[in-house]
């Protein structure tokens, strides 16, 4: 089988908050990444790791990619940048490594540095651009503007550079409105990847301040879920894949955390949420003759929801009555068919 059919091998590393010239009032990247600040991988450590990575890992996924995630990383010293994307480079030039990585701050890209980062092997640039909303970025200290968003995406697709942007709901001053006006813009776009998070108060954050003297209250879960839902279905129906939902759970990621709406399976609650909203409608106008509602396989979880609660939900509303439920390992992720109702139901 080719090593296409599989998601790339991304081999992270995490340089907090380097390259960051303030800190945005949300964030704490030591406490997301579980490494501390002062903390930036050498040469040696790269290649070690990358080829750890490859001997371990390399055989069972598609091609390696490189990352460097947790700051900015095109607001580090040249030298550093050299130093980082050098130790890939022979990686690269024997063919084990495909491309690199970099998370960024959009307003740290102009044509020149494209120029740069594409000549030393950087394919894909993922660019913080949490809210097109200027009195959002403003109030979280972003110190840019979506101006700045809108430019550095247009200037890495003339670049060749493949663009992913992240976004985050729940960020002080949001409206809904102007969340989902952002993210049709950005969908639009056609970036070739979007992340989507919901604001937390980690500890160490000045949010967590904001939220100590209540100036700040965070999303609940079930708001949350259903933002990053709408969300995913702005940017799934535009074609763009949604490649995260929520924060990586990492070790002692919870204990930082003092408020908002985390959730370990957080992305699988969204995904529930998009399944059932669909679902309720195909159900619902479908007549009462028996059916067999076809699911699959790998959708067993979330069609269920946490402790069966969305199916549950279903139930209680009269929807599966007559209704069989079949898991079926031919079914296509994401979709659901309704036998002998000419309908299929995207996810
Ligand atoms: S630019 Fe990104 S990494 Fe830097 S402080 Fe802001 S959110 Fe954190």
């Amino acid at each position: 089988m080719s090593s296409k059919m599989f998601p790339p091998l991304v081999i992270p590393f995490f340089i907090p908050h380097h390259g960051c010239p303030q800190r945005c009032t949300f964030c704490n990247q030591t406490a997301i990444t579980g490494r501390a600040e002062g903390n930036i991988p050498d040469s040696l450590e790269i290649a070690a790791t990358v080829e750890s990575y490859l001997a371990t890992k390399g055989g069972k996924r598609g091609e390696a990619q490189v990352a460097f995630f947790g700051g900015s990383f095109s607001g580090l010293p040249d030298a550093l940048q050299e130093k980082l994307l050098g130790a890939v480079a022979p990686f690269l030039a024997d063919g084990r490594v495909a491309g690199i990585r970099i998370s960024t701050r959009p307003d740290y890209l102009d044509p020149d540095r494209i120029s740069f980062l594409k000549e030393r092997g950087v394919t894909l640039v993922e660019l913080g651009v949490q809210s097109l909303d200027d009195a959002v970025l403003a109030r979280c200290g972003r110190g840019h503007t979506s101006t700045d968003s809108l430019k550095a995406i247009s200037l890495l697709q003339a670049g060749g550079v493949r663009v992913g942007v992240q976004l985050m709901v729940g960020l002080p001053g949001e409206k809904t409105g102007r969340l989902l006006a952002g993210a049709r813009v950005l969908a639009g776009m056609q970036p070739e990847l979007a992340r989507l998070y919901p604001a937390l108060v980690l500890k160490g954050s000045r949010l967590a301040g904001d939220y100590l003297t209540d100036r700040y209250q965070p999303l609940g879960l079930t708001k949350a879920v259903a933002l990053c839902a709408r969300l995913r279905e702005i940017f799934t129906t535009q074609g763009v894949r949604v490649v995260r939902i929520g924060l990586q759970e990492t070790d002692g990621l919870t204990g930082e955390i003092l408020a908002g709406p985390h959730h370990p399976a957080f992305g699988e609650l969204v995904l529930s949420w998009n399944l059932h909203r669909r679902l309720r409608k195909l159900l619902a106008g479908s007549g009462n003759e028996p059916r067999r509602l076809v699911i699959a396989s790998g959708d067993q979880s979330v069609l269920r929801g946490p402790s069966n609660y969305f199916l549950e939900a279903l139930r209680r509303k009269g929807l599966l009555e007559r209704v069989n439920v079949i898991f079926d390992s031919g079914q296509p992720r994401g979709e659901a068919k309704l036998v002998g109702v000419a309908e299929n139901c995207q996810k």
